[in-house]
């Protein structure tokens, strides 16, 4: 048995560096923004299960047939009937099409049910058949993994994304893009590290972004849970795309969400208060990894400083 009091400091050993005083000086516009659609969250609705299989026969005739087949004999060697309910509603009726001209590599439309990869992206199909596996449509709203769509507003992107691709990464290894969302895959490693992967894992595939919250409000306050989902939405809209404004306002809300996961994590430590020695490995698992957050997202933030000089020395 190791002491809570040793256990504690290794934690915050200084690995874990505190949020700059300097920085907090200078986004006090950042911390007047509120965290927005939070408050419509809704508790994920029961809809009658129509399959309890997939029929292997009609899939394979379809367009990525084999790959889809192969997608779906792992994961239902890995997940339980009760997890795939969604997975079995949506698979056996999906539509598949290959397209050439949009911009993303794939993309899944669960009022349609359809899954459009672009031709040569094939790759990206594993990452839709996650979304088509923990997605749920109840008249206009739509519940996608850890993301809700209600009368235009959608909450929990960056957190869906997130997951979705770490999922991807843990069962298909092969069939995978480096470059999606590694900022978003770390965040969402560190959260399951607080939740749980069994817990963590049934939440997505059932849809169930409140149970989520839930499970983490027992280590933290709801607003701060409020501001995680919405700063990792903001990450996630600004973090890859065109160079705008947002530089400072971007490494102001990745500090608060490793400030939060430090705090939450700590918190949980706290609560479970007799530590072993497989705990201490743990943690320090968990400090290297909000240290590689911090770096790989410093990464991206410097390639945006590159496109932003390089756009305005053109001008
Ligand atoms: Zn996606």
């Amino acid at each position: 048995m190791i002491c809570l009091n040793i256990a504690f400091m290794l934690a915050i050993s200084a690995s874990l560096v505190s949020l700059s005083n300097s920085l907090e000086k200078k986004l006090t516009i950042a911390k007047n923004l509120k965290p927005k659609n939070i408050r419509r969250i809704k508790v994920t609705p029961e809809i009658e299960k129509t399959y309890t299989s997939f029929d292997k026969d009609k899939i394979e005739k379809k367009k990525l047939g084999i790959e889809i087949c192969d997608f779906a004999t792992t994961i239902t060697k890995v997940f339980s009937e009760q997890e795939l309910e969604n997975f079995y509603r949506n698979i056996n009726n999906v539509k598949i099409k290959k397209g050439l001209f949009f911009k993303a590599c794939a993309y899944y439309a669960p009022l349609v049910n359809k899954i459009v990869v672009k031709k040569s992206k094939e790759n990206s199909l594993y990452h839709e058949l996650f979304h088509l596996a923990s997605s749920k449509v109840d008249g206009k709203n739509l519940f996608v993994g850890f993301c809700q769509y209600q009368d235009g507003n959608v909450v929990g992107l960056g957190l869906n994304e997130g997951y979705t691709e770490l999922l991807n990464r843990r069962y298909f290894k092969n069939h995978i893009n480096p470059n999606s969302y590694n900022v978003e895959v770390l965040i969402t490693t560190l959260l399951e590290s607080i939740v749980t992967k069994e817990k963590m894992e049934y939440f997505y595939l059932t849809s169930d972004l409140k149970s989520l919250l839930k499970e983490l409000q027992k280590y933290n306050s709801n607003i701060k849970i409020m501001h995680l989902v919405a700063d990792l939405d903001y990450l996630n809209k600004y973090l890859y795309s065109e160079p705008k404004k947002h530089q400072e306002i971007l490494l102001y809300k990745l500090e608060k969400i490793i400030s939060f996961l430090k705090e939450t994590y700590i918190n949980k430590l706290k609560s479970l208060n007799i530590l072993n020695e497989n705990t201490v490995v743990e943690m320090l698992n968990f400090s290297e990894k909000l240290n590689l957050l911090r770096e790989t997202g410093a990464f991206f933030l410097a390639e945006k400083e590159n496109l932003l000089q390089k756009t305005n020395k053109k001008r």
